[in-house]
């Protein structure tokens, strides 16, 4: 009886108000509205002006700053590594969302907001993301784990008492996870993923061909180039960069196999994470995994033949879900259409939770 109250409630909440469902990314920061699907989808940099502490740019904007601002301006990645580093700017970039999503909105009511937050996320943490979306005009705000998100963003019946498992490849972290009954019942994070195949990329070009290359030049050739087993024929790209011993720009030709030989030990390291995840889930939701399969998520999900390559490695089937780089938008999005079903998967803060008799 209550369910069925609420669920008018929500009905009437959401002719009332714009709500919103936020990936707070490492690389990306996605926003999907209730009704209208992702309508913001840009990289999580601010760019400061150092001198007077002021945001000058937020996503798209700050991006094109990376790498090129005068000395007083710095462009930063806020989340990177998964955690939130700079709570100030991270605040800003919620803002910057949030007013965005609602211009122009004609509804009575602010907006209730579902934040997919970094696994592994501490509790302050949790409370300064509570706190900067509440601030910031959200008449709710509630929390969910990332991987949580991107496993009901894809679909995955995360509610019933089956295992499921997604690996999520971000920027700056990639997040394991098995969810059974509405809840993370095993997770790990580590900060290789795709961040550290650009690093991996960026050394071995210094290495091998006496040349450095930056950032965006090594990530742009990862995702033109970049794989994890040899394809039917051999790829090619040309890249530029400063030549280490005579300074001057100079051109090279490399190929797939060389971008795999420089994110070997990194894709390595990925692998044995999701055996060490598997070895302690229980065996009976191991059981479930292996007839239904692991999912991967986010872009690191695209880097070819990573699904085949860790098929064979964990001897479980490895899905590339579609469009990996939206999962937990889209989660996000199916939680705030029905917010009470959700209700277990949410974070909550301990001043949330019912006293203790
Ligand atoms: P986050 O959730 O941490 O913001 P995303 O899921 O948005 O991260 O993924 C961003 C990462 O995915 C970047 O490191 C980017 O280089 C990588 N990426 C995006 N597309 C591809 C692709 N086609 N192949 C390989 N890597 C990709
Ligand atoms: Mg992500």
């Amino acid at each position: 009886m209550r369910k069925h109250i609420k669920k008018y409630v929500d009905k009437a909440y959401q002719l009332l108000s714009n709500d919103i469902g936020i990936d707070l990314g490492t690389a990306n920061t996605l926003v999907y509205m209730r009704g209208q699907g992702i309508i913001i989808n840009e990289p999580s940099v601010v760019a400061i002006n150092n001198k007077t502490g002021q945001v000058v740019a937020v996503g798209i904007q700050a991006k094109s700053m990376l790498g090129r601002t005068p000395a007083h301006i710095s462009a930063v990645r806020p989340l990177v590594g998964g955690v939130i580093s700079d709570f100030e700017v991270t605040e800003e970039m919620i803002s910057y969302l949030i007013r965005k999503a609602e211009a122009g909105s004609k509804k009575l009511l602010g907006p209730r907001v579902v934040v997919g937050v970094p696994s592994g996320i501490t509790n302050v943490e949790t409370r300064a993301v509570r706190d900067a979306t509440r601030n910031n005009g959200a008449r709710e705000v509630h929390i969910v784990e990332e991987p949580m998100a991107a496993a009901i963003g894809i679909r995955l019946p995360v509610q019933e008492p089956v295992g499921n498992m997604v690996i999520d490849i971000g920027g700056g972290t990639t997040d394991i996870a098995v969810i059974s009954l509405g809840g993370i019942v095993r997770s790990k994070s580590l900060k290789i993923a795709g961040d550290r195949l650009n690093e991996d990329i960026i050394s071995y070009i210094r290495g091998e061909f006496k040349i450095l290359i930056g950032e965006k030049t090594a990530e742009s050739i990862k995702i033109a180039i970049g794989s994890v087993v040899p394809g039917l024929s051999p790829m090619e790209a040309s890249i530029r960069g400063r030549d280490l011993i005579t300074g001057l720009p100079r051109e090279v030709i490399i190929t797939d196999s060389d971008i795999r030989e420089a994110i070997a030990q990194s894709v390595d390291n990925l692998i044995e994470a999701t055996k060490e995840v598997l070895e302690t889930t229980p065996p009976e939701i191991v059981a479930d995994i292996m007839h239904r399969g692991v999912y991967l998520v986010g872009g690191g999900a695209l880097i070819k033949g990573l699904g085949n390559l860790l098929t064979e490695s964990v001897k479980i089937p490895v899905h590339v879900a579609e469009d990996p780089l939206t999962a937990v938008a889209r989660g996000t999005g199916i939680i705030l259409e029905d917010l009470s079903k959700y209700d277990e998967v949410l974070i909550r803060n301990e001043d949330e939770l019912p006293p203790t008799k």
